[in-house]
């Protein structure tokens, strides 16, 4: 893998991550772009103790353009997008709207590839494993921003999940804090391993699932199941076998491995709703959908345990914390999705009407053959 960073014309970060280590990256964003202006604040929710960034600039940002003048293709002719190069392998750079950005942390956009029309589910291996370096190294110098606390790279894939933008790209938010969701994992840790005299939750739970039967599958080094209580019609966590903090440390065997069996999940990701069931149901509904529905909207979620000091978490370190991926749909049946509504939105009390038995067995049945 080459790095190449280099500058947008508005100041902002740019990095390409190149297959070849003898691709060289000269070209010069021509964009007459003023500095960004962000706004950025990140307010705290004494109530429930959580924090909220107020990001009011984003209002102003690309909304669905069309694909001729999508700002993530590269640069072709005339034509002036993010990317100042004609083409690239993957590229990073500082996002244009972020929701944070100084003092309050960064956000960073992925490429994935430049071509328009893939989705990561069509990536060679090769390709997909110099995505996890990227979002490695991302993830090592994001840590070293004296803001950062925490990094988390995700993809947020589809229209229906709210994706403004349909080349193939994901996002890597800094946070200043330790994130709620993280907390509580690091919480739970903590109790556990205080009740049971040293016992890991993360291993306790591997160890049950893949004893279980909501495995979806496992090979060597990796292995993925739908959790006993998943939040969401179709969940996946996808754990390393071997606990690691974080991508940093995943050792060389993980990361080999890894390309094969996150392109799998993401393949039977789009088998789970058979497109040709999706004009019968359609029908029976009444409903006008069914035939050009749309691949599975998905959101794939990089779980790394903090930089920050840990100290609030009881006897609880940084590798006690397991690495791991966690990949949802919030489509339930073809044509529907599963709305956070009056109890998710309001209490935080999830009704997930596909039991995660079913869900498992199902992403068992559509595996490549
Ligand atoms: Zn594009």
């Amino acid at each position: 893998m080459k790095k190449t960073s280099t500058r947008l014309a508005d100041g902002r970060e740019l990095i390409y991550y190149d297959l070849r280590d003898d691709t060289v990256r000269g070209v010069v964003d021509r964009r007459p772009l003023d500095r960004t202006v962000t706004t950025s604040e990140i307010r705290r929710d004494v109530l429930l103790g959580d924090s909220v960034a107020i990001a009011s600039h984003r209002q102003g940002r690309t909304y669905h353009p069309p694909a001729d003048e999508c700002p993530l293709c590269p640069t072709r002719g005339e034509r002036l997008s993010e990317i100042p190069d004609s083409s690239y392998d993957v590229v990073v750079f500082e996002n244009r709207f972020p929701s944070l950005a100084g003092d309050s942390g960064r956000c960073e956009v992925v490429c994935f590839t430049s071509d328009h029309d893939a989705s990561f589910a069509d990536l060679t291996e090769e390709q997909a494993r110099l995505v996890l370096d990227a979002w490695t190294d991302r993830t090592s110098e994001l840590s070293h921003l004296p803001s950062v606390e925490q990094v988390f790279c995700f993809e947020n894939r589809g229209e229906e999940i709210g994706v403004t933008l349909g080349h193939p790209h994901g996002q890597i938010y800094a946070y200043p804090f330790t994130t709620p969701r993280t907390a509580l994992m690091l919480s739970s840790l903590a109790a556990h391993k205080e009740a049971t005299g040293g016992e890991n939750l993360f291993d306790a739970v591997l160890e049950k699932e893949l004893a279980g039967e909501r495995v979806v599958l496992e090979d060597e080094h990796w292995a993925a199941f739908v959790p006993y209580a998943a939040h969401w019609p179709y969940e996946v966590h996808l754990y390393p076998k071997r606990r690691v903090p974080d991508l940093l440390a995943l050792d060389e065997a993980a990361r080999t491995e890894f390309p094969q069996v996150y392109l799998e999940l993401l393949r039977r990701f789009d088998r789970i709703f058979d497109r040709r069931d999706a004009g019968k149901e359609g029908a029976r509904d009444g409903a006008e959908e069914g035939a050009g529905e749309p691949p599975t909207p998905y959101i794939a979620a990089w779980h790394q345990a903090p930089f920050g000091a840990l100290e609030e978490f009881d006897g609880v370190t940084r590798d006690d914390f397991a690495l791991h991926l966690e990949l949802f749909t919030i489509r339930r049946t073809s044509g529907k999705l599963k709305f956070l509504a009056g109890s998710e939105s309001g209490m935080s009390v999830f009704i997930n009407d596909v039991p995660p038995e079913r869900a498992a067995e199902r992403l068992r049945e559509v595996a490549s053959s």
